[in-house]
């Protein structure tokens, strides 16, 4: 069976509300949506949504490198043999792992599909039960509760803050929430390295320690490997990275330098789906714990790290929130309170909702 067609359409996936964390405000989630068609009729779908902050790439250049470099290279491909194609594109484009793991997930799908098997037993098989925590954007102290309220009313009992303002706010947004959600439910946070320096991350660790705090993520730069090594070995609390590792080969780096507690690997910064299974196994066995993470992700991608999370025991946590953000979104995923609801169809599992996929985009290209 061969790709003999592909569809890129960039889409504007619009939010309830605003969604905002230490370095950046959102208030629609620009996606790139990628439809591979092969010879025999299959449809397989992909998502790309980068984060220029994250993975250096722009909407508009995810879009380019799909037209013009990884999509005109596919048609024709044989099915089957996604390891292949990994290699040949690290060389045919450096990086542009969201550009990448839109088609390694669509390929994903088709191969899903060609087993008749849901991705997740293709993957490892039927593991984990998938929640999604509720992740609450950065908002002044006193609104909190007031986002809190309607996730603790649908019976979620994981939450993340996200974090990285001043510590004294800091401080108080953690003690806020903690005592709005009572002892029952597991607490984390997320400071997207807006504390600057590992000696202010170290106190407002501190500071927030007594409020039963599952980890911190993110406390430092993306770059200050140092600084992170640092807060953890003074950290009362389990350190998690995330924009400091893209890739196995960043994730080796921190192996090197002393190890971390917790990886969080997402397909938009490592190139798709295989790229994440092999990462999973290094940091298993480098004994750190896996979270499948994503950026705000429609239902095609946040399929994608559902089924990882599902099949694979390394990972013990993942956050596929996107659908539960957007005001809209174009397929099926869905949650029954916190948990991750699958289907039992090949591949992805994702109906895509094409009539409303046509009524968010903004430009496509077909191949
Ligand atoms: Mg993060």
């Amino acid at each position: 069976m061969k790709i003999v067609s592909a569809e890129i359409r960039r889409i504007n996936l619009p939010l309830r509300t605003p969604f905002v964390i230490a370095y950046n405000t959102w208030t629609m989630m620009p996606s790139i949506i990628v439809k591979l068609t092969t010879d025999e009729g299959l449809v397989g779908w992909g998502e790309s949504v980068p984060d220029e902050g994250v993975t250096g790439e722009t909407i508009d250049g995810v879009f380019a490198t799909l037209a013009r470099v990884l999509l005109p290279d596919l048609l024709g491909e044989k099915l089957g043999n996604i390891e292949a194609w990994h290699a040949r594109v690290e060389v045919a484009i450096n990086g542009a792992y969201a550009a990448k793991a839109a088609i390694d997930i669509a390929m994903f799908d088709l191969l899903g599909q060609m087993a008749g098997q849901p991705l997740y037993r293709l993957l490892g098989g039927d593991t984990n039960h998938v929640k999604a925590p509720a992740v609450i954007g950065i908002s002044l102290p006193e609104q909190l509760s007031e986002s809190l309220a309607p996730y603790v009313s649908e019976g979620y009992e994981h939450f993340k803050l996200k974090l990285g303002g001043s510590p004294a706010l800091d401080t108080r947004r953690v003690a806020i929430a903690r005592e709005f959600l009572g002892e029952g439910a597991t607490l984390k946070v997320d400071a997207n390295q807006g504390w600057g320096s590992w000696d202010v991350a170290l106190k407002v660790i501190r500071a927030i320690e007594p409020y039963d705090l599952e980890l911190i993520e993110q406390p430092v730069k993306h770059w200050d490997y140092e600084g992170l090594r640092k807060v953890r070995e003074h950290s009362p609390l389990p350190i998690m990275i995330d924009e400091g590792v893209r890739d196995a080969r960043d994730l080796l780096s921190v192996v090197r330098q002393g190890g971390i507690d917790w990886v969080n690997i997402k397909l938009m910064k490592c190139g798709g789906i295989l790229p994440a299974v092999k990462m999973a196994a290094l940091a298993e066995a480098a004994g750190i714990k896996v979270q499948i993470g994503s950026m705000l992700e429609s239902s095609i991608a946040s399929f994608a790290g559902a089924h990882i999370h599902r099949a694979l025991a390394a990972v013990k946590s993942s956050e596929m929130v996107g659908p539960r953000y957007f005001a809209e979104d174009i397929g099926n995923f869905s949650y029954d309170r916190s948990s991750v609801v699958f289907t039992e169809k090949p591949g992805l599992g994702v109906i895509v909702d094409e009539e409303r996929l046509n009524h968010l985009t903004v430009v496509s290209q077909r191949l």
